[in-house]
């Protein structure tokens, strides 16, 4: 199988993100991106300072809210006093969610125009709709990647293995947008495998590691592999088995390295773009 190279197309959109943000600099506005972070998990710690060196690579600036532990109201507060910075483009909110939340109303606080990960309902009814919007950006990496591998996807048969608000629902609505006939599988889905096989593209988002293997994938395919699962020596894989994918045709992108590169950069370009639109308006 041939590895998809997800940090070179993550390094090539960085390029245009740096260059966008250097004219919005040039023109008086630092594009910034808030970063709300409710929790204290270790891996959502990684994760945002991650973001904020991919931030600094490209010029923009990263501001990260703790919310701590508190009482209710804290989360929805702080949310609304980040949104309403007009010096601030984007607005995302980590997770895990304190007790009590749900990510949907939480994601309802967040004003579609500054919604650069689309967690406001609004945002994905809007994708459903076919209007402009925002969408998760691991959703439009899915799609991104396939387009700059040329992967044909007029009339292609996708198989979407999840079907979360975040990455396996708005990812089937995109290739929809981009005219795949699109099979959405879940976790009461009948003999998942005979349905993957049957697909020229697979998108695994489940958070099951090694879920899929050699029989769930026919020769040539394209896999795009969205899963995260740690591993017990303090590594990431992915929701595929790529070692009994190894042998086969087709491709695969790899954990890490893969989607994740390519979604970090297409979240940073979404703020960008939400800069731009809101320094217009
Ligand atoms: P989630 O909300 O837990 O959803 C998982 C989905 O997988 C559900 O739709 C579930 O079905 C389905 N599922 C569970 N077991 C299954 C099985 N045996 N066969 C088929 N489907 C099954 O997870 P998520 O938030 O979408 O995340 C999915 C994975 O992507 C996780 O590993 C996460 O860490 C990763 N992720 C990666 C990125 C990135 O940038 N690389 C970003 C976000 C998430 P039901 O709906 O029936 O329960």
């Amino acid at each position: 199988v041939r590895l998809i190279d997800g940090r070179a197309h993550a390094a090539a959109l960085a390029e245009g993100v740096s260059a966008r943000a250097a004219a919005l600099r040039a023109a008086g506005v630092v594009p910034a991106l808030a970063v709300v972070v409710p929790t204290a998990d270790e891996a959502t710690a990684w994760y945002v300072r991650s973001l904020a060196k991919a931030c600094a690579r490209v010029g923009l600036e990263c501001r990260e809210h703790p919310v701590p532990e508190a009482g209710a109201g804290a989360l929805p507060d702080r949310l609304a006093e980040v949104a309403a910075d007009p010096a601030v483009h984007g607005v995302i909110c980590q997770t895990p969610l304190p007790a009590g939340y749900r990510l949907e109303e939480v994601g309802a606080l967040i004003p579609p125009a500054k919604d650069v990960d689309g967690a406001n309902p609004t945002s994905l009814g809007r994708l459903a709709a076919g209007l402009p919007t925002y969408a998760p950006a691991t959703a439009v990496a899915v799609v991104e990647i396939l387009r700059r591998e040329q992967v044909p996807l007029v009339g292609a048969r996708v198989a979407v293995v999840g079907r979360s608000t975040v990455v396996g629902k708005p990812a089937a609505l995109l290739l929809l947008a981009e005219h795949a006939t699109v099979t959405v599988c879940h976790s009461r889905t009948r003999d998942l495998a005979a349905v993957t096989r049957e697909a020229d593209v697979v998108v695994a988002a489940v958070g099951r590691a090694g879920l899929l293997g050699a029989d769930h994938v026919r020769p040539g395919a394209v896999v795009i592999d969205v899963g995260t699962n740690p591993t017990p020596d303090g590594g990431l894989t992915g929701d595929v088995d790529a070692a009994a994918l190894a042998g086969t045709d087709g491709a695969l992108t790899p954990v890490p390295g893969g989607v994740g590169p390519v979604t970090t950069m297409l979240l940073l370009a979404q703020t960008v773009a939400a800069a731009e639109a809101l320094s217009r308006s």
